[in-house]
């Protein structure tokens, strides 16, 4: 059955959607407003503005003021939580909306934006809610020979943080860093992904309806420009970026100015390791979901299967028919089990790296192929016959598509999962505990799960080894990042 869009969507989509500066909800300069394309049938959904160098300039100076004004830095910690308490309220109150646009934006299906997205976006913002009134301090003793001394370590907000955010998560990932970013009493300035700006904008009326002072959020749209004047800008202290590692590259070269700090959340190539003494079917079933949920769009996605040789044709048959049986089709019909890719552009360069590696000997038991029809639909895909040398199996290919190997002995199993410039996340299955933490000691990754892939928490550190990011979000060190340690010695 497919959902109708409620009037109240229809109705803020009738109109190109401003930007949050200041507090004013501002339209686009000499740049120009830019359609947005819901991925399921390839139309336009809305307009929204393309920040140039001088709106970003005000969102900044505004940010800046902000930070500065008596209303924001003056505020206690009691009265931040409120804020954000009440803006995880609102979101939850506002969810059907912020769903429906999340899915007419990215793709996504209904039911897992309703009930999953919205509710971790609200979730994050009530998490650091508890967190605004225990930023402690501590106090130390040094050392320095016949001197005494009174010295305290505390914590201070940041300063003004510009957001950079990507287009799969697009609500998640925007409360990811708000949430931790305004309970530690910094400013902000969020740049949703350009093809996926809808939401963000939403939730920013909230901030509003929440009682947020004007220049504490504020929301810049547009596109890689628009972001690249974001982390040049001399008046920004801190990004924090979440997207690929080439973009991530090109903003470090471009931060460098005024050496602002940076944190990022990155791509992955997430193993999944499944051994012969395993629940074999809840292994199935897990590393399906782990490749297959959000169409493969997810940066934790479990995109290489690796399985000990005696069940490997089990497993990876077991897969291959999950794939087989998935239902396609749009976010808002209720029988779809799989939504599009993001763009067509996206799906002929997942189509690309399927196609390098089925032409240098890789197999498909199941995809392979990009669907017939509207919208930017890809079949789920399992590869076999697949080597490391392969960029199918090197590249991060954000899409349906898993690569499965064969491994003998734990050994070489963590050698295969560790054989990747990225380290963001893996999975382990297994029913021998002692197996499992000698293979969670050895694979060289920020995440992992144990009988089980991919389920985050607000509690637990979230990011990368290597090439998968700087930083962490989420728990205590995902507030961290946006303090710094402020240290004072007193000569008594
Ligand atoms: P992307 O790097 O293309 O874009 C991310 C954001 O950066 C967008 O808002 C974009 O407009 C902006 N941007 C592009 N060029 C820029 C520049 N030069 N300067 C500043 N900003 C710029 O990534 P994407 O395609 O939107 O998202 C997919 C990627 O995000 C994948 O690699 C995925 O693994 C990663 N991701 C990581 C996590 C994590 O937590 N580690 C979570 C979600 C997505």
């Amino acid at each position: 059955m497919i959902m109708e869009l409620p009037d109240s969507v229809l109705r803020y989509l009738g109109t190109p959607r401003p930007m949050l500066i200041g507090g004013e909800w501002v339209g686009a300069e000499s740049n120009g407003w830019e359609a947005t394309v819901n991925p399921a049938d390839g139309k336009v959904i809305g307009e929204y503005a393309i920040a140039g160098k001088a709106s970003v300039d005000q969102a900044v100076v505004a940010a800046r003021q902000a930070f500065e004004n008596r209303d924001w830095s003056k505020i206690t910690p009691a009265q931040r939580a409120k804020l954000l308490w009440r803006v995880a309220e609102l979101i939850e109150a506002n969810a059907k909306e912020l769903a429906v646009l999340e899915t007419l934006d990215g793709g996504k299906l209904f039911a897992d934006t309703l009930n999953g997205e919205i509710p971790a976006a609200a979730e994050s913002f009530r998490y650091y809610a508890g967190w605004c009134t225990k930023m402690d301090g501590r106090t130390t003793q040094p050392s320095v020979s016949e001197k005494e001394f009174h010295t305290y370590i505390q914590r201070e907000p940041i300063g003004v943080v510009g957001h950079i955010v990507p287009w799969n998560g697009p609500l998640v990932m925007a409360a990811w860093k708000l949430a931790p970013a305004l309970a530690a009493g910094c400013t902000c300035v969020l740049k949703p992904s350009e093809q996926t700006p809808l939401s963000t904008l939403l939730m920013g009326e909230l901030f509003e309806r929440a009682g947020f002072p004007p220049g504490v959020v504020n929301i810049v749209t547009g596109d890689g420009s628009t972001g690249a004047n974001l982390v040049e800008h001399p008046e920004v202290d801190k990004i924090s970026f979440t997207g690929s590692s080439a973009t991530a590259r090109k903003l470090l070269l471009a931060a460098s100015g005024n050496l602002k700090k940076v944190s990022l959340e990155l791509g992955g190539k997430s193993p999944v390791l499944v051994f012969a003494d395993a629940d074999i079917d809840r292994a199935i079933s897990g590393a399906a979901e782990a490749i297959f949920a959000n169409a493969g769009q997810v940066c934790v996605a479990g995109s290489r299967l690796l399985v000990e040789r005696s069940v490997f044709e089990q497993v990876v048959d077991g897969v291959s028919r999950i794939a087989n049986s998935l239902k396609l089709g749009p976010g808002f019909d209720s029988e779809s089990q799989m939504g599009p890719l993001i763009s067509e552009r996206h799906r002929n360069y997942v189509h690309a790296l399927v196609t390098s590696g089925v032409r240098e000997g890789a197999e498909a038991l199941s995809g392979g192929e990009q669907c017939s029809g509207v919208g930017y639909f890809y079949k789920p895909t399992v590869l076999v016959n697949v080597n490391q040398e392969m960029s199918v199996v090197r590249e991060e290919i954000f899409g349906p598509v898993v690569t499965a190997m064969a491994f003998d002995d734990p050994e070489e199993g963590i050698a295969l999962a560790n054989d990747t410039p990225y380290g963001l996340a893996g999975s382990i299955w297994t029913r021998d505990l002692i197996k499992a933490h000698r293979m969670t000691a050895s694979i060289r990754a920020g995440l992992l799960w144990v009988n089980c892939h991919g389920i985050p928490d607000m509690s637990v550190p979230y990011g990368g080894y290597k090439q998968s990011g700087w930083g962490r979000e989420n728990g205590w060190d995902g507030m961290a990042q946006y303090t710094e340690l402020k240290s004072v010695m007193t000569l008594l």
